[in-house]
């Protein structure tokens, strides 16, 4: 018989077998004694996401790819950036209500902070992840500016008063950070712009951050070569996943948890 006190938790997602926020999520369950359970939610059609995180009595679930936007039109409130970035990550059960946040953006920003103070910011790539990544920098006071391969994807950035770039019409400056938020590097040996023209972006940047996690891509790669002060999406991964279970948990995390939440993703 289903025990109907039982806190469950999970993430959608297509593909999710791949997920390591069950990892992660149940190490901070056990360090905080909270009983709950967190599972994979396969969910091919993402219009069924309200439906299914009602009926399976869920207090909180994480959406990933490709639900974000359709979990944001679906939510019965989405608070904070989220509203702008037009894409969630979490939900919540709140009487019944599902609530709906995005961690991401919050998450992206503890990540760069070793990184100290930064005025302008480079971001390659202008799907859903640059997004939540513009507005927080933009909220942050940073000057972003947008590259991407492809040009019908930069109205959204233009709009927010990001300037930008289609590989084409690129024009050289200086950034103090320089991100990928594209795919090129995850199952590939790619570069996410032409690598002369990112060698020459390197010479005069400081910083470089990935969004891709566990693995030195490429870009990174070649960054470190150019002396730059790298990072991959691990961080980024961990702290989404830190507010997430604030919120799930009706708690606040403590360097201890965040330790016990990173050993969960690394598996260790
Ligand atoms: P989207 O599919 O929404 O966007 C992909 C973007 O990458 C598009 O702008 C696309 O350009 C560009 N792109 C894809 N392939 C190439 C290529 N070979 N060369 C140049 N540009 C390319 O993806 P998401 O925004 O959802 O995710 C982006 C990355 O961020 C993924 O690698 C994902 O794993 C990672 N991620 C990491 C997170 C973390 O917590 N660390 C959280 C979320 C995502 P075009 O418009 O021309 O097609």
């Amino acid at each position: 018989m289903e025990n109907s006190s039982l806190k469950k938790f999970a993430i959608f997602g297509n593909p999710v077998e791949h997920s390591l926020s069950p990892n992660m999520q149940q190490a901070g369950f056990r360090f905080i004694d909270f009983d709950a359970t967190y599972q994979k939610h396969k969910l091919e059609d993402g219009k069924k996401i309200k439906k299914a995180f009602l009926e399976e009595k869920y207090l909180g679930a994480n959406i990933t790819v490709p639900h974000k936007e359709i979990a944001y039109n679906l939510a019965d409130e989405v608070r904070g950036i989220a509203k702008k970035i037009g894409a969630v990550n979490t939900y919540i059960n709140e009487n019944g209500k599902i609530i709906a946040y995005n961690t991401d953006a919050i998450g992206f920003m503890k990540a760069i902070q070793d990184f100290g103070k930064i005025e302008n910011a480079l971001i390659i790539g202008a799907g859903g992840t640059a997004k939540a990544i513009a507005i927080a920098l933009l909220e942050n006071g940073v000057n972003v500016t947008v590259l991407n391969r492809s040009e019908d994807k930069l109205t959204f950035f233009k709009d927010l008063g990001c300037k930008v770039a289609s590989w084409k019409n690129f024009v050289l400056d200086a950034y103090d950070l320089v991100i990928n938020s594209t795919s090129a590097g995850l199952k590939d040996d790619n570069y996410p712009f032409d690598k002369s023209r990112l060698e020459n972006i390197f010479m005069n940047a400081n910083f470089a951050f990935d969004c891709i996690y566990g693995k030195l891509t490429p870009f990174l790669a070649l960054a470190k070569k150019e002396g730059l002060k790298i990072k991959d999406g691990e961080d980024m991964l961990l702290y989404q996943g830190v507010e997430a279970f604030e919120l799930f948990t009706n708690t606040t995390s403590s360097p201890e948890l965040v330790q016990a939440m990173r050993k969960g993703l690394r598996g260790e």
